[in-house]
């Protein structure tokens, strides 16, 4: 059998880099384009790569996400259109564009890479979270429609990862207080997530889907 394709979103540093390593080292064929070949803020972008795609996906990781800290009364409509366009209506499309190949051969799995933002918040975290609880509404509407083609879907859902994303939103000083408020005592390395989405994506999981996974040390459990 060919190995499956696996379709990654912001696969140039982070998390989206940690996942497309592990899915590389377990034998799948990746595309994992540039942020030049498959632009997410623009629809256009979007449309003329799913058109040009030459391969069928079998699983697709919506993993690109923004994170523009602000207020609702300080979000500007930039940010806001920015991060739902980005973090929202992207993976809504792509997901819509893979789907007939999934269903016509009775297998896929889609994840989308969510937040604890998405299920709890946090004061600046206006755009974010709304743009993270759409999200968990995708794959809860992807799994149910899906569930009958054999094609699961699943948020995968970060508390605090440390990639540049969180470097850049929180001081070296902020990151020491946010891990002596998680349980493990640390962040997390974007290879933990990692191991959780090639776990969801592959055979193994048969079962879950339209579940919100949250990986976060025990953070929002307190
Ligand atoms: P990151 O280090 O900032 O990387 C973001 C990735 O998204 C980069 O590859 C970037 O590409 C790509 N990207 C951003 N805007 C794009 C656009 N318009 N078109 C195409 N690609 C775009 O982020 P991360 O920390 O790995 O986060 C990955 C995902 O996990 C995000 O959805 C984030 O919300 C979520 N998450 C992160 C954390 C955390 O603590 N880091 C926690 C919970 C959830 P370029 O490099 O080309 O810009």
């Amino acid at each position: 059998m060919s190995p499956r394709t696996v379709l990654i979103t912001g696969a140039s540093r982070g998390i989206g880099r940690a996942i497309a390593l592990k899915f590389s080292h377990e034998g799948y064929h990746l595309l994992t384009p540039s942020h030049a070949e498959l632009d997410l803020s623009s629809n256009i972008s979007i449309d003329r790569y799913v058109k040009n795609l030459q391969t069928k996906v079998d699983i697709l990781i919506n993993n690109a996400g923004i994170n523009r800290l602000a207020a609702g009364e300080e979000c500007t409509d930039e940010d806001l259109d920015d991060t739902l366009q980005i973090n929202l209506v992207a993976p809504a499309r792509l997901a819509r564009a893979v789907i007939p190949w999934m269903v016509q051969q009775k297998f896929g799995r889609i994840i989308n890479i969510s937040s604890i933002w998405g299920v709890v918040s946090k004061p600046r975290r206006f755009a974010y979270t709304i743009s993270k609880t759409g999200i968990n509404g995708l794959t809860r509407a992807l799994a149910v429609e899906l569930g009958p083609h054999n094609i699961l879907v699943n948020s995968v859902v970060p508390g605090y990862v440390n990639t540049e994303l969180t470097q850049k939103n929180n001081s070296l000083q902020d990151i020491q207080k946010i891990s002596d408020q998680i349980p493990l005592g640390r962040l997390a390395e974007p290879a933990e997530i990692a191991n959780l989405v090639s776990f969801l994506c592959s055979d193994k999981n048969s079962y879950i889907t339209g579940q919100m996974i949250v990986i976060d040390g025990g953070f929002t459990c307190q």
